[in-house]
């Protein structure tokens, strides 16, 4: 995927500090930089990652920061698909990459108060830098539906972290879809089939009056927003992120 770099672009140095295994192919790298302290993004944006050397020539790839801006180092969660994402798999403590200035406007930019999280897979990356910065900025008065799409619960990525926000945060609400698992007999709060507007409607009553955030593969992000459109929602009330 090639994204044109515009020419106020600053680079910065990040050092590998911490590779943490979130599921059997998804790694969070924690990384700090190389000089100052971590530069300020909005969570939920994504930055450019290069290696330094020639491993793979001058690719770059975009990666959604999970961490949050008040925190003293900078994450990202990368799951193993091709080239890039393997060498960054690879990537020993101590080595370094090199990222753009933090770009992308995945969300929500004015006080909104019924906001509604749809995520597949790796998609989760840039919601889970948005959910905690709510949590820490102590603005959990919002109600937050997470509707969460993965195979299985092995592929869930946050799980522990996610379930221990929700329980702190009254109005913070996850619905785990698992699309390749049987039902079993606890299992509330969660689907077994893919992400649909009936499970949409099943749990959010009713689709208006709320802002929703799309992410993930672009079969997922299609669906869902033409599922929610052909239901009355706004185009100005849905927001994507396809992960190329
Ligand atoms: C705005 C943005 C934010 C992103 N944030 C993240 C993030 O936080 N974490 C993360 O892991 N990735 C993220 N991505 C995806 C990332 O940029 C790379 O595309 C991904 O790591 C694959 O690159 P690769 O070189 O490893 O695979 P490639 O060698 O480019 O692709 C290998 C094969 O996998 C297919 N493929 C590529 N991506 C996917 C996919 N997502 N699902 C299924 N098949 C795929 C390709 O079509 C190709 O056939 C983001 C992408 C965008 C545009």
């Amino acid at each position: 995927m090639i994204i044109l770099k515009s020419k106020k672009e600053k680079n910065n140095i990040l050092v590998l500090k911490k590779k943490t295994r979130e599921t059997g192919d998804i790694l969070t790298l924690k990384f700090s930089l190389l000089k100052g302290p971590v530069f300020s993004f909005r969570p939920g944006q994504f930055v450019l990652v290069s290696f330094l050397d020639d491993r793979l020539g001058k690719q770059c790839r975009a990666y959604s920061i999970s961490s949050c801006p008040q925190d003293k180092f900078l994450t990202l969660t990368v799951k193993k698909i091709g080239v890039f994402s393997s060498a960054l798999h690879k990537l020993k403590i101590g080595e370094k990459v090199k990222i753009g200035s933090p770009q992308g406007n995945f969300y929500p930019e004015k006080p909104m108060k019924n906001l509604v999280f749809l995520a597949a897979g790796i998609g989760i990356a840039p919601f889970y830098s948005v959910i905690n910065t709510y949590f820490r900025q102590g603005i959990n008065n919002k109600n937050l539906t997470l509707f969460y799409s993965n195979k299985t619960d092995k592929n869930i990525v946050f799980f522990k972290e996610l379930n221990k926000l929700a329980k702190k945060w009254r109005k913070f609400k996850i619905i785990y879809i698992l699309t390749k698992q049987k039902k079993d007999c606890n299992d509330e709060n969660e689907e077994f089939q893919r992400l649909n507007i009936k499970i949409l409607k099943k749990y959010l009553k009713d689709l208006n009056n709320k802002h929703y955030f799309i992410c993930g593969p672009i079969e997922f992000v299609n669906d869902l927003w033409q599922a929610l459109r052909k239901n009355g929602v706004g185009e100005d009330s849905i927001k994507t992120e396809v992960f190329y």
